[in-house]
Order: C-alpha cells, then sequence, then structure tokens
C-alpha cells in the first residue's frame, strides 16, 4: 500500500515562520564551516518557504526545480545529506517508503513527536515533548541518557474522528 501524506498540516507555519529566519540557518550553516552555494541556498529556501511540511527529497526537487531548473536530484540528494549532518535539519519516516525532511527549531532539545490520521494522512506536530518523566525513568532504571527520540502516534484527527467509515 502506497501511502501519500499530502494534507501536511501547517496551521502554525506563519508564527513560526517569523522566529525562524533564514539568517539563522545561514549562520549556523557558516558556523560550521559550509558554504553555502547557490544550490544549497536554493534548498534552504525551500525548506524555509515549505516550514510546517514534511518533505521527501523528491518533492524538495520539484519545488527548488521551479526557480533553479538547473538544479539536479542528485545534488539535493547531497545538500539534504549534509544539511542533516550540519544539524539543521531532521530525517523523519512516515512508514511512506521515503525519508522526509524538516528543519530542525531552535527552541527544541528534542524532536517534537507527530500525529499522523490514519484515516487523511493528515500530520501534526506536537509542540511540547511530554516525555520527561519517561526520559528520566529511563535514565534511573536503565543508566541511559536520551539525547533523542523520533515519536509517531497513528490515529484519527478531529476532522476524521467522528466521520462514519466509507
Ligand atoms: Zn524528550
Ligand atoms: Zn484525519
Ligand atoms: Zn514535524
Amino acid at each position: 500500500m502506497i501511502i501519500r501524506y499530502n494534507n501536511f498540516n501547517n496551521i502554525l507555519k506563519n508564527e513560526r515562520v517569523d522566529k525562524m529566519n533564514s539568517l539563522t540557518f545561514k549562520e549556523k550553516l557558516k558556523e560550521k564551516g559550509c558554504k553555502l552555494t547557490t544550490q544549497r541556498r536554493a534548498v534552504l529556501d525551500i525548506l524555509l518557504e515549505q516550514y510546517g511540511n514534511h518533505l521527501s527529497t523528491e518533492e524538495i526537487y520539484n519545488c527548488v526545480k521551479v526557480t533553479y531548473p538547473e538544479i539536479g536530484l542528485a545534488t539535493v540528494y547531497r545538500t539534504m545529506q549534509l544539511f542533516e549532518k550540519m544539524g539543521i535539519i531532521d530525517k523523519l519516516n512516515f512508514d511512506d517508503g521515503v525519508s522526509r525532511f524538516e528543519l530542525k527549531r531552535e527552541e527544541e532539545k528534542h524532536q517534537h513527536h507527530h500525529l499522523i490520521c490514519q484515516h487523511c494522512n493528515r500530520v501534526l506536530e506536537v509542540e511540547e515533548d511530554l516525555l520527561f518523566d519517561i526520559e528520566q525513568e529511563i535514565a534511573k532504571k536503565y543508566k541511559f541518557q536520551v539525547t533523542n527520540h523520533n515519536v509517531i502516534f497513528y490515529g484519527e484527527c478531529e476532522n476524521c474522528i467522528d466521520k462514519p467509515e466509507e
């Protein structure tokens, strides 16, 4: 079964984009010694523009191509690998067979959680970590320091919860 996540939820997009101006990311890359070539900047611009969405490499490529037709898929692929290594993006796996990416948030210590509606495939973001107690418990019981997590909750979103099965 191929699941497509087209209905990305980006209600909070505008609010966040203000906070996350591109300068922050450009500075972060510079700090880490990464040269911001035209191609890399084109990819970064799309990630900012699409903030709140969770795009695959191919989807990012399709967006970049509009303003930068010379760019190749392989370049976008390598750029995503580089950005991930530089720690400015997170890679996500929503079980639909492709890796998806989003910009890492400044204020976020650990990756935020995702809620996937199994009816409409909408993806919602959970703003709070909520796992603090569990992380403490793990540290105590297993002598293991949690540095990150990748949590997906599956279920029904508010639009689908009361809808009868079609
Ligand atoms: Zn956490
Ligand atoms: Zn839904
Ligand atoms: Zn997300």
